[in-house]
């Protein structure tokens, strides 16, 4: 019999399909990915052609190189192409029933290494670490503007997550607006934090150490798991073990942490999966709302290794074929 199983946190349902459920070792990608060159000269990210982007908003290098030069280890960029502007104008919303409003924003590229071919999970634990502060202190820098509500952080790897240039990026948008997605779990929490006095997030982080069947790893400061009603196989969240609503409130020493377990994490869904495409997001309190106890910041992993389709897109229940249980375990050992 196939099963529901809620997400405590965001109220959402799954249903893992056990009945059509697959091995872990069944999800190993096994399409050849074509030979990256650790160099393209038509890439506007790779080292030389750094007249080919909009000039660099921040970098870490060598002394004595200059912005916008070779001689960067870590460089941010705003989006040639961003999804909002970055102008200074004020967010306002007009119109009647058709509401709008400017497309205020900004989008930045941090490009994560001058090696076109490098992926996150073979990074150094150094470079790893300098990408994850770098994260932060974009974070840190885009929340002092009053008109952002919101801060995503989000990895796209691979085509079917999405990806256009293949050179390692992350990429930062701030918003004007709370989306409706983000609104709801928020207020889920807020609900459970009514009910229970406690953290949701915390709560299941618990549960989740004492049952530890669903634990990939973890270190002093931080988890990584398999929820248990994943909504996707290999699903995975790496949570700080302290509390905390916001990215941006993490200390340094966190951050260096996280950079750590993550890249562990990744690093074994290559050698488990072959590198599948995946989508890591950063899931973090609006900017309002960084103080608050109910919410807790944490970094989701979908890794693309099925395709949602009518029932999941009608329904927003998605279904599961393989065991968060089994699936961790696979990633353990
Ligand atoms: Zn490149
Ligand atoms: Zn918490």
């Amino acid at each position: 019999m196939s099963e529901f199983r809620l997400n405590r946190a965001t109220k959402e349902w799954i249903i893992l399909a056990t009945e059509r459920a697959k091995r872990p070792q069944q999800f190993l990608v096994k399409s050849e990915k074509p030979k990256i060159p650790p160099f393209d000269p038509l890439c506007p990210f790779c080292p030389g052609n750094e007249k080919k982007t909009p000039p660099e908003v921040y970098s870490l290098r060598q002394r004595n190189s200059r912005p916008d030069q070779p001689g960067w280890r870590v460089r941010v960029i705003t989006n040639k192409f961003p999804a909002l502007e970055p102008t200074e104008k004020m967010v306002k919303i007009t119109g009647g029933f058709f509401r709008t409003a400017l497309g205020v924003g900004k989008h930045e590229v941090i490009i994560e290494t001058p090696r076109h071919n490098q992926i996150f999970a073979t990074l150094s634990l150094k470079q790893a670490e300098e990408v994850c502060l770098v994260c932060w202190r974009r974070y840190l820098f885009l929340e002092k503007d009053r008109r952002f509500k919101l801060i995503m952080i989000f990895r796209n790897h691979g085509v079917s997550a999405g990806t256009s240039l293949k050179h390692p990026h992350i990429q930062v948008i701030a918003l004007p607006l709370i989306p409706a997605s983000i609104r709801h779990p928020l207020e889920e929490a807020m609900s459970y934090y009514d009910d229970h006095g406690t953290c949701v997030f915390c709560d299941m982080m618990q549960e989740e150490i004492k049952a530890k069947k669903r634990i990939i790893l973890e270190n002093e400061k931080f988890v990584a798991f398999h929820p248990f009603a994943s909504r996707a196989p290999f699903e995975t969240w790496i949570i700080p073990k302290k509390h905390n609503a916001c990215f941006g409130s993490a200390s340094e020493s966190e951050v260096k942490s996280m950079a750590s377990v993550l890249r562990r994490v990744l690093r074994k869904m290559y050698d488990r999966l072959g590198d599948p495409d995946y989508n890591l997001i950063f899931r973090t309190a609006p900017i309002k709302d960084t103080q608050e106890d109910y919410y807790h910041w944490y970094i989701q992993i979908l890794p693309r290794l099925t395709t949602p389709a009518g029932f999941e897109l009608g329904s927003g229940v998605y279904i599961n074929t393989s065991l968060p249980e089994e699936t961790a375990k696979f990633m353990r050992e």
